[in-house]
């Protein structure tokens, strides 16, 4: 199976770009800024994770034996977020390998939304009107265990700056396109002198309205959102939307908001999506408290989306039913601008479908 690079592999190209910056960007050198530095001490042994959270040692051997088809990757701030000695923490059953994800489950497969042929442009998604996707990379600061990009092909993406030039000419000769959206992966692994070379590539496109950044890292490491983040995403023509990621209230930490605080201050809009996943935040208490914190931490519930049905990731399902009935709690418990679309993507359909 194909699985994303590590975080920090970095193509010839980011690294030239990463030391061309040091003089540019006058601060630290890439390498040595604190998010990067954070990001290579995450931890990727099960065995440390156990050892940290003081969890019991029978969980090791399956957690061994499903990292090695998708590697454990968990950045050290979001698990002291976990409640250590509790294996059924919300925060950790996103992260931690179990042995149900060998289980074949007919209906879950490992491409559940087609989407490995259908880019106009290498790493570009192009299927709703207005707006297209750009996996920018396959690496991620974290691995969401039920991630339906686990098994994206990501290495036969182009590397570096071809791989752009094709997606940027396909947006350039479609007027209508009014959105880009960064998304992977995880966009904010890239180094910021690359992200912003692209950031001004895309202001160059006249008919370009917004720049969306889709990112997990301002949850799991919100120490990316530093100044350097913040130059080329809100400093250039694009109006800029973050769409972060967190599916629990815990995960909003203080440090969490107030990286949110920064973003917004910067002039952006911050929405949030989550996944249902069930035995994380299958419930309806669990999904107002995660509404209510996202909002005072300034960002908007914006999309809960159904699971995709991905090969590994059976045990997160919530059934439809159970999923409408939920999402009615919610709209009954709080006010419509904290309740989230409830979704689902569907191969061949115009947006995402109201489920
Ligand atoms: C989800 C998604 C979008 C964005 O959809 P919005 O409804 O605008 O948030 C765009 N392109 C692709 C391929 C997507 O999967
Ligand atoms: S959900 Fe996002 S951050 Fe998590 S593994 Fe998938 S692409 Fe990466």
């Amino acid at each position: 199976m194909i699985r994303p690079r590590p975080a920090l592999a970095g193509d010839t190209l980011s690294a030239s770009l990463a030391s061309a910056s040091r003089l540019a960007l006058g601060g630290m050198p890439a390498a040595e800024r604190l998010w990067t530095r954070l990001l290579a001490e995450a931890v990727r042994d099960p065995g440390e994770l156990l050892r940290l959270l003081e969890l019991p040692a029978d969980l090791l051997a399956p957690a061994q034996s499903s990292s090695r088809l998708f590697p454990l990757l968990v950045p050290r701030g979001f698990i002291a977020l976990m409640r250590k000695g509790d294996p059924a923490d919300p925060l950790l059953r996103q992260v931690l390998p179990l042995a149900a994800e060998d289980d074949q489950v007919a209906g879950f497969s490992a491409d559940p939304l087609t989407e490995q042929a259908c880019g106009p442009a290498p790493g570009l998604l192009h299927k709703y009107r207005g707006r297209a996707l750009l996996v920018a990379t396959g690496a991620c600061a974290v691995h969401c265990r039920y991630c339906f990009r686990r098994h994206f092909p990501y290495q036969e993406l182009p590397r570096g700056r071809r791989w752009w030039t094709d997606a940027l000419d396909y947006i350039a000769s479609d007027a209508q396109m009014h959105e880009l959206i960064l998304s992977g992966g995880d966009p904010l692994t890239l180094p910021d002198a690359q992200l912003s070379e692209l950031a001004s590539a895309l202001a160059g496109i006249p008919h370009l309205r917004r720049l969306r950044v889709h990112s997990r890292l301002p949850v799991v490491l919100p120490e990316r959102i530093d100044d350097d983040f913040l130059a080329w995403f809100t400093g250039g023509r694009l109006t800029p939307v973050l769409v972060i990621h967190a599916n629990h209230a815990r995960e909003i930490s203080p440090q969490v908001a107030a990286a949110i605080a920064r973003v917004r201050a910067a002039g952006a809009t911050v929405l949030n999506q989550s996944v249902l996943l069930a035995g994380v935040n299958d419930e309806v208490e669990v999904l107002g408290e995660l509404s209510e914190r996202l909002f005072q931490a300034g960002a908007l519930p914006y999309y809960l989306h159904a699971l995709d049905r991905v090969q590994g990731a059976a045990h997160f399902l919530v059934e439809d039913e159970r999923a409408r009935r939920l999402h009615q709690g919610l709209s009954a418990r709080l006010p419509g601008y904290l309740v989230p679309r409830l979704v689902r993507e569907e191969p061949g359909m115009a947006g995402k479908m109201p489920l």
